[in-house]
């Protein structure tokens, strides 16, 4: 059900409005992960009234959470962070249905998990997880927003089944330990809110059918300093390209 009022000063917006509003109320989010930038972007798809939100996520709420995960509080510590979430989400916007999933995504239970997603939002910590995102919302067209946030900077890309995909800009995962994490390097709390900010943003549009942002953002919340960069199809990529599923049409399923 639509309250207007509790919606009014995103419906004023020319950019959403009262059509808008109702394509957020009809959709349904899945974010991958219940960290810094799920958290974030948990709270910002409920509180906009995506109707349908859920989450995913295997880990437990620990005491570091806390400096940068929003969601929780000291209380929520040792519980699992979906099963958090979701009570705290629902009482923050009961017109919208939340559900947390205790769940590691796999390449077995990904398209079940994703599967008639209106879009995904990555808020996932590793790679391994965002190429396993990647190639099955390709194979069954649904869009996705990549999301990272390491120190100071981050990255945020949409990813469509026509590409170009995590494979066309990064074609092979890094093995694992290769990257810096936010348990070697560290991490500034400002900054999940500003990545997951701008994947919101990305999703709102994706989900009301209105142009995204094309390019790989590349975001330093440090310096300030914010860069697009261009990103192009691999026309053999694995995923999105001859090589893969995501050019043929989607079979059924
Ligand atoms: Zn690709």
């Amino acid at each position: 059900m639509l309250t207007e009022s509790r919606y009014s000063r995103q419906v004023l917006l020319p950019e959403i409005g009262p059509q808008g509003q109702k394509k957020l109320a009809k959709a349904r989010a899945v974010v991958i992960g219940c960290g810094a930038l799920g958290t974030h972007t948990l709270s910002l798809l409920v509180r906009a009234g995506v109707g349908n939100v859920t989450v995913v996520d295997r880990d437990v709420v620990e005491l570091t959470n806390l400096q940068r995960q929003t969601l929780f509080q000291e209380d929520d510590v040792g519980k699992p962070k979906a099963e958090a979430a979701q009570e705290r989400l629902q009482k923050v916007n009961s017109e919208v249905a939340v559900k947390g999933i205790v769940a590691e995504v796999d390449a077995a239970n990904v398209e079940r998990l994703v599967g008639g997603a209106t879009v995904v939002v990555d808020a996932t910590d590793n790679m391994e997880t965002r190429y396993i995102v990647n190639d099955a919302c390709v194979r069954l067209a649904i869009p996705w927003v990549y999301g990272g946030a390491v120190g100071v900077s981050g990255m945020v890309m949409v990813v469509t089944r026509d590409g170009p995909c995590l494979r066309c800009v990064f074609p092979s995962p890094p093995r694992p330990g290769d990257l810096p994490t936010c348990n070697t390097v560290g991490i500034v709390n400002t900054l999940p809110s500003a990545v997951s900010s701008m994947q919101v943003t990305e999703a709102f549009k994706l989900i009301m059918g209105k142009e995204h942002t094309r390019e790989l953002m590349v975001l330093d919340v440090w310096s300030q300093d914010i860069q697009k960069i261009k990103v192009v199809k691999d026309p053999k990529c694995a995923a999105c390209g001859r090589g893969g599923r995501g050019g043929s049409p989607k079979a059924p399923r």
